[in-house]
């Protein structure tokens, strides 16, 4: 569990790493971008219809924070001119095998989840980039480097995980976890329009820079596949709250063999482990 003493180094972390983008956001690294390459991003506004997302209680709906960042996403990226493909453009349920379905059936494609996340501690916060693939790491790596950049939420990590979505696509997936609805700082940012609007230019910026981010900042900022374990794969909208219970106490175990110095974020993927489907 993250106290405040141990946030304080994140925050400088943070903050030079606002630094890195800003330079990153400069007009010449604007220029070196490429354009649409023909690729067709498919962006999955997480959950939707009764599926509001997040956990019982939670004040702020996730299903329309996911929509209006997708929705924003969509238009700027068909400015650039990429082809874009919504799984849901309203307040709609589309259960998962259909998002997967509609993700598969492009070719030269990625695939951009957006989910927030919750969890009952409240003081949990920050930004977390899942992946499954090997070949979804270098998205997972630019999308995660440009969000975290963009926001002045913490950095929690780009994390593997098995969730539907990003096993069952065979293109480039990601999972962005745009902050935790159930912080009030980050649920009061993630209410105003142009916070979303910022976030979706993050993303955006993580798309067509999938192939640029990566080797020179591995060994500070963008995790590679060999530094994050695969997490226990749970179908966290199937299994009961006993089973969770029993898949905590495995992790747990597992957990103790890791460096001590990757207890922290372990123990933090706990705490957020509770989101259903991202
Ligand atoms: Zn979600």
């Amino acid at each position: 569990m993250p106290t405040s003493c141990c946030c304080r180094p994140r925050f400088f972390v943070a903050s030079a790493l606002v630094t890195l983008l800003a330079c990153a956001n400069s007009p010449a690294a604007q220029k070196s971008r490429v354009s649409s390459d023909n690729l067709t991003v498919v962006i999955d506004a997480g959950h939707g219809g009764h599926d509001r997302g997040g956990i019982p209680g939670q004040r702020v709906a996730e299903k329309d924070m996911t929509l209006d960042v997708a929705q924003r996403l969509r238009n700027l990226l068909a400015a650039s001119g990429y082809r874009v493909v919504m799984t849901r453009d309203s307040d709609v349920f589309v259960p998962l095998p259909t998002r997967v379905a509609i993700a598969n059936s492009y070719r030269n494609a990625i695939f951009v989840c957006i989910h927030f996340n919750a969890t009952q501690r409240r003081g949990a916060s920050g930004i977390e980039t899942y992946f499954y693939t090997r070949d979804s790491l270098p998205l997972a790596s630019a999308v995660h480097y440009y969000v975290t950049g963009g926001a002045p939420s913490a950095n929690r990590g780009v994390r593997r995980r098995g969730y539907y979505v990003l096993r069952k696509t065979g293109i480039p997936a990601v999972l962005v976890e745009c902050g935790f609805l159930t912080n009030p700082t980050e649920a009061a940012y993630a209410q105003s329009a142009s916070y979303r609007q910022k976030l979706a230019e993050e993303i955006a910026a993580g798309v067509r820079g999938r192939n640029s981010v990566g080797s020179p900042l591995s060994s500070t900022r963008v995790a590679t596949s060999e530094t994050i374990p695969l997490q226990p794969y749970m179908d966290q909208t199937k299994v009961s709250s006993s089973e969770r219970r029993k898949s905590k106490r495995s992790h747990k175990k597992s957990a103790r063999k890791k460096k001590s110095s990757s207890k922290s974020s372990n123990s933090e993927a706990r705490a957020s482990s509770i989101h259903p489907e991202g």
